[in-house]
């Protein structure tokens, strides 16, 4: 894209960094143990948000959802003309807890929201608080000025992303689309920031915009036999049974393929990589579905040298859990494990629990689907409006020494609960934040999870460019 000029967007930043630093303090955790859950803590923030963004609470519609438990936030932004399709704004209040035992790895309390050196500090600082803070800062900005978007905006605010949405989004979706709403114009939601060397061997400063998720599930492996003493142990014990399993499962790799997203996003990206490698990226980026070049094994045998990248190739297998035994003479009745899946498209429950039983091939062991299993989603138009908007505010605010591309996400947020139906197929995820370096990515779920204040300050004025591009689509 060429001929965006860069602009600057005034913002009261010593304010709205004094407000997400607040809101870093609400320990709005979501742990594994779903009864672990502090509903004060979520309480206490919305109250925080509304004393904190007035003027949003005064215009919008505001609505506490989710099922059984209803911490999410659904605004509703009324806009001039309601024929138009809506746009969507999806973040997460919810964070990862901070495991004891990093503690002291923090050079800040994770929970203070301290400001000092220049950043931002804390738990959720840049995932995903962020982005909530700097979606109401910038529409308490635009009601300050008395402008109304043209379209609807829905900025939807979810409780429980960090342990995949059942609760939060995917209720949000089934309200929104029980409301009747045929088609979102434009849904946003966060993915990765902009940092140079995202993606393994480019260095060059890069915006990945989303535009398709892999699908999750995570099954139950279960062997139960008979336990006993262990001065006696049978030919074969239930840990030795499940282990030959999980060697089986994990020996027998799902086949590579190239995504449609891959595909776009190398349309995008090669013409800024090596020019001798550009035969192998045009044969990917123009490819055919069920062909397969030599220069597309090429790029294949490439990606999958590198964990990121092969994770991009095929629906994965990841052993995550193994329960067994609780003493050293005893041998146990049982023993689990768990493996989570994140699926291509067409790699439905019914066919991964198929290629399971297929490759371990022992009828003594049990298979149970454990999880709130999502399909991969559909993919977002590359070269639609909504990513002509997204990539032209990402320029108008970052400028254009950076590449803008679409990627395929290996992991998922909540907007696949969006993205898997009819309605919002356009689903664009990044997470509007310049990062200096994928050391500082490293905050994300890690220790000294910071941001820059002064990259917050642009944070705000992209979510306040990007309502007003949105008028435009
Ligand atoms: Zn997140």
């Amino acid at each position: 894209m060429e001929g965006v000029e860069q602009i600057t967007i005034e913002v009261d930043l010593d304010g709205a960094v004094e407000r997400l630093s607040r809101a870093v303090q609400f320990p709005t955790i979501s742990n594994q143990d779903r009864n672990d859950f502090d509903t004060k803590a979520f309480d206490d923030y919305h109250a925080f948000l509304a004393e904190a963004y007035p003027k949003v609470h005064a215009s919008l519609k505001r609505e506490v959802l989710g099922d059984p438990r209803p911490y999410s936030l659904l605004y509703t932004w009324e806009g001039k003309n309601p024929d138009l399709p809506p746009a969507l704004f999806y973040a997460h209040q919810d964070v990862v807890p901070v495991p004891e035992d990093s503690l002291d790895q923090w050079d800040q309390e994770p929970f203070s929201g301290t400001v000092a050196d220049g950043y931002i500090w804390g738990r959720g600082v840049l995932d995903d608080k962020n982005q909530i803070h700097g979606i109401l800062e910038a529409a308490e900005m635009k009601l300050e000025e008395g402008w109304q978007p043209e379209r609807t905006l829905y900025f939807v605010f979810g409780q429980d992303e960090e342990v995949g949405g059942p609760e939060g989004a995917r209720y949000v979706a089934d309200v929104l689309e029980q409301r009747g709403i045929e088609r979102f114009a434009f849904v946003m939601d966060e993915s990765a920031p902009l940092i140079p060397g995202v993606l393994p061997g480019i260095p060059d400063n890069t915006a990945l915009i989303g535009i398709a998720q892999k699908g999750y599930i995570s099954l139950e492996l279960a062997m139960h036999g008979v336990g006993g003493h262990s001065s006696q142990p049978p030919e074969e014990t239930n840990i030795g049974i499940l282990a030959k399993a999980i060697t089986k499962l994990e020996a027998a790799q799902f086949p590579y393929r190239i995504h449609e997203a891959v595909r776009h996003q190398y349309r995008y990206m090669g013409p800024e990589l090596e020019e001798s490698r550009q035969p192998m990226f045009a044969a990917v980026a123009f490819g055919k579905e069920g062909e397969m070049t030599d220069l597309e094994k090429e790029f294949i045998a490439e990606m999958a040298t590198n964990q990121v990248t092969r994770a991009m190739l095929h629906t994965t297998i990841a052993v995550t859990m193994f329960n067994a035994g609780i003493k050293d003479n005893v041998l146990p009745p049982a023993a689990t494990a768990v493996v989570n899946f994140r699926p291509m498209p067409g790699d439905t429950p019914d066919v991964i629990i198929d290629h399971v039983r297929k490759a371990i091939d022992d009828d003594r062991i049990t298979i149970t689907d454990i999880s709130a299993s999502t399909p991969a989603t559909a993919v977002a138009d590359p070269d639609g409006p909504g990513y002509k908007a997204l990539e032209k505010t990402i320029r108008q605010i970052w400028g254009n020494d950076l590449i803008v591309a679409p990627f395929f996400v290996i992991g998922g947020s909540d907007s696949k609960h969006f993205q898997a139906r009819a309605f919002a197929p356009d689903v664009y995820t990044i997470t509007g934040i310049q990062l200096d370096s994928m050391k500082e990515f490293a905050g994300f779920h890690g220790v000294n999870e910071r941001i820059k204040v002064d990259e917050y300050g642009k944070t705000i004025g992209f979510f306040y460019q990007i309502m007003t591009n949105l008028d435009d689509l």
